[in-house]
């Protein structure tokens, strides 16, 4: 029953848990298990709740008085560390943080505990989300379940892990240039960025606040559409966010066929030879089945990463100078690692008022341009497609210099500069140096567009089935 249990689509899952043919206590005991048995080979899990098995007692009873049952009834979810749960370490990954305790529910805390859905814990991740790989975390590297031994992805290392080893339903990752659909990518799962603006941010410790949002993880594009339809929408505690429908996601509109579009200036960036050969037998297949496929031209989006980073130091290091050891935690100078005293310090030096915000304003310019480019684009097309990361995911360990790590956000950063969505799904599973590694296939659409973005990341999945 346990074994079953994991690996029931997300779809199935809820029926049984409505149903009562498995119990709110039986699911969270299948996952409290799993973590317990493999965490330790993982190093995925960073905190686990104290009450789970009372709080899915509670649901059970509900379901038993015919209570209305809501929409993520009994499915279990695990949390970035950057994310506020009352009673929960916030620790970012980070030693500057790591007697911090949450004294809240970030708004999606609230909205998927209001519709039935059960917090496990919370999960590693890149030193305050700073990183692509997963191994800048203060409380070690996490692994990757679906490769063990390479890297997770990052920053969202430890809730793509989770999904993949089995340790919850559904996880919350955070996505600022990449963070949520790198190690989907790298661990075979499915992940969501939403249109900035979609999802509230409050009660998260925020990166860079022009470009963060959070989002899902799960084994299948249902689960990560369900999800977002719970933790959408307009919050009073965020002036980011916006007043928009939401649609069903989880509905599929078998009269819908979208159009889907390719980068022309993305072709000659794809360098990695198994990467481009994943993509394009992907794009083959769409073709075969019928779909249109078109070049579109978002000109300048070469430029993404060389303005991503001046916007992430700047922001990052005013978001920061609350860490000075007085209100919160420890100060980040004393304390936090490697990647983050960066940016700190190269922020403070690019903000120094002799520049007058020359380099910020210059890269606010390029993302300007790049909304303009994909907004041109998606006058065309419904969905854009590209590969997700330039590089396979490597050893654990292996010297991998800064400015590869930065180009890892090549065709990620250019989303959260526009402001569209776009999710990962599995596009093949190869051989690679003698291990299996998963290749993604990044599903774009325009703002605001999700149940777009969904159709055309449900047609990616059951084409790869
Ligand atoms: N790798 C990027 C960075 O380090 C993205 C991080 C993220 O999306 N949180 O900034």
């Amino acid at each position: 029953m346990l074994i079953m249990v994991n690996n029931t689509d997300i779809k199935s899952k809820i029926e049984l848990l409505k149903s009562g043919e498995l119990t709110c206590v039986d699911n969270a005991k299948s996952f409290l298990a799993e973590i317990e048995k493999n965490n330790s080979k993982f190093n995925i899990v960073l905190e686990k709740s104290n009450n789970v098995l009372e709080i899915a007692a509670d649901l059970d009873k509900k379901r038993e008085n015919g209570d209305n049952l809501g929409k993520l009834f009994g499915l279990c979810f695990l949390v970035k560390s950057n994310i506020s749960v009352t009673d929960m370490i916030v620790s970012c990954a980070s030693k500057t943080l790591e007697n911090y305790k949450g004294s809240f529910d970030a708004d999606v805390i609230k909205n998927i505990v209001a519709e039935g859905g059960i917090i496990l814990g919370n999960v590693n991740n890149d030193e305050f989300a700073n990183g692509a790989s997963g191994e800048t975390s203060a409380f070690g590297a996490t692994d990757n379940p679906f490769s063990v031994g390479r890297v997770p992805g990052g920053s969202s290392s430890g809730s793509a892990a989770a999904v993949a080893a089995d340790f919850c339903d559904i996880s919350l990752g955070s996505d600022t240039g990449g963070s949520i659909r790198n190690p989907a990518s790298h661990c075979n799962v499915v992940g969501v960025k939403p249109s900035f603006g979609r999802v509230s941010r409050y009660g998260l410790v925020d990166l860079s606040m022009s470009l963060d949002q959070i989002g899902p993880f799960s084994k299948d594009v249902y689960g990560s559409a369900l999800c977002m339809e719970v933790i959408s929408g307009l919050s009073s505690n965020d002036a980011t966010t916006f007043d928009r429908d939401i649609l069903s996601y989880v509905e599929k509109k078998e009269s819908f066929k979208p159009k889907f579009g390719i980068i022309k200036e993305f072709v000659d960036m794809i360098s990695d030879n198994e990467i481009s050969q994943v993509f394009n037998s992907n794009i083959e297949k769409l073709k075969t089945e019928g779909y249109e496929v078109v070049e579109v031209s978002v000109n300048n989006i070469e430029l993404a990463v060389q303005a991503y980073y001046p916007i992430v130091y700047a922001e990052f290091y005013s978001g920061t100078r609350k860490f000075d050891g007085v209100k919160y935690g420890e100060k980040i100078e004393d304390t936090a690692g490697e990647e983050v005293l960066r940016r700190i310090y190269g922020g403070q030096a690019i903000t120094q008022s002799e520049f007058d915000g020359a380099y910020y304003k210059k890269a606010l310019k390029v993302k300007e341009m790049i909304a303009e480019e994909f907004s041109k684009a998606f006058e065309n097309v419904d969905c854009i497609l590209t590969p997700v990361t330039p590089m396979l995911p490597h050893k654990i360990g292996s010297d991998v210099s800064v400015e590869a790590m930065y180009a890892y956000d090549a065709f990620t950063t250019p989303l959260n500069l526009a402001g569209v969505c776009g999710g990962v799904v599995n596009g093949a599973v190869i051989d690679y140096d003698g291990d299996k590694v998963a290749v993604g296939i990044q599903v774009i659409s325009d703002k605001f567009c999700e149940d777009k973005m969904f159709s055309g990341m449900r047609i990616i999945e059951t084409l790869n089935k």
